[in-house]
């Protein structure tokens, strides 16, 4: 397998220098990364808290998003007749450039973001090529997996926020709804039994409002207060924003009992989501889990996943062929894998043999 954060070699009929882009950026709910490209070693990627509602939950959505043009204007070098690409954790169209909401960082706020234009008019002398971050992370995944040239995948992330992407392998195009959008399956609605909680988006019982990072916490609070009080008192876990991420973390790996049932409970929902795809698509070939609570609980979470799946999946095939489940059912085995960086560069060009992947 290539090494994805290796720079593109020229030779191998990249355009990176010429129609590719020259810096890209990764912006997340929590952190924004930044780089030239192609990255290279000596350059290290910057990274630093994106303006958002994850990062500052009392500040309008519009200073966010005026907060974030200024940010990305700020790090992006203003070289005339540059292009810079940008993998945003956001749904939007990606023909129009149009930010539908974001959760992770802004909130519940439903107005439309034209990101590109505003970019354009802020710096109208560099080319700005806006992704979707998911969309990004399933490029960079098909390039360094020729194998499954031929197969239907799907790139799910797991962070702040939930999104899914697959392409049709024939076309190499994403298909998607007339609002330009495929994959938002963090805003689901999830089956759950008696625990309700509310979304990031504002609305209650969403997938992501128990399968996301922030999902997790907010299960973890609800099932403490009808916890049995000597499992609570041994739990390792502290619920605390500051403190939750590393010791559940910690707990899941030392087996803790309360750990172990909030994230039961948390997961059911997704699971049950990749069980619909599964039921209706069965020719998906791989569900590849990335993002930043994998990278943290990959392997506890993925185990969770498929223990809801066994018991409560595609039927009759869940419990007949149990190595299916195990054999689609993947985690991205490194961040770099999926990098929604790698992944901006290629749908902006970095590799002519990709440029048509995605209309
Ligand atoms: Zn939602």
């Amino acid at each position: 397998m290539a090494d994805p954060l290796a720079p593109i070699n020229p030779a191998s009929g990249t355009k990176a220098g010429s129609e590719g882009a020259s810096f890209v950026l990764d912006i997340g709910g929590t952190w924004t990364r930044a780089s030239c490209w192609p990255l290279s070693a000596e350059e290290p990627i910057r990274m630093v808290r994106t303006p958002s509602r994850t990062n500052h939950p009392e500040t309008p959505a519009d200073q966010l998003i005026d907060q974030l043009v200024d940010l990305i204007v700020s790090m992006a070098p203003a070289t005339k007749g540059s292009k810079v690409a940008i993998s945003l954790g956001a749904a939007l169209d990606h023909d129009r450039g149009v930010v539908y909401g974001s959760a992770p960082l802004w909130g519940d706020s439903a107005t439309d973001v034209p990101i590109s234009a505003r970019l354009n008019a802020r710096v109208p002398n560099v080319q700005w090529v806006v992704k979707n971050d998911v969309t990004a992370m399933l490029a960079a995944y098909r390039a360094v997996h020729s194998e499954l040239d031929a197969s239907k995948i799907a790139v799910v992330t797991v962070s702040s926020g939930i999104a899914a992407r697959y392409d049709d392998p024939s076309s190499r195009i994403m298909p998607t709804d007339p609002a330009g959008l495929q994959g938002e399956i963090g805003h689901l609605p999830a089956v759950t039994n008696d625990l309700h909680l509310e979304c990031a988006c504002g609305v209650s019982d969403h997938v992501a409002a128990f399968a996301s990072g922030p999902g997790i916490r907010a299960v973890a609070g609800a099932i403490a207060m009808r916890a049995d009080p000597d499992v609570l008192a041994v739990s390792a876990v502290v619920l605390s924003p500051e403190e939750f991420e590393r010791t559940f973390a910690a707990a899941l790996d030392a087996d803790d009992p309360f750990a172990h049932s909030v994230l039961r409970e948390a997961v059911n929902p997704i699971a049950d989501v990749f069980t619909y795809l599964l039921t209706t698509q069965p020719d998906i070939e791989r569900i590849v889990m990335a993002g930043g609570v994998i990278e943290s609980i990959g392997v506890h979470y993925r185990r969770a996943v498929l223990r809801r799946m066994r018991h409560r999946g595609v039927y009759h095939t869940s419990s007949s062929h149990p190595a299916w489940l195990e054999s689609v059912i993947v985690l991205a085995r490194s961040p770099q894998e999926t990098s929604p960086l790698v992944g901006a560069a290629i749908l902006a060009g970095a590799d002519a043999r990709r440029a048509t992947w995605i209309q």
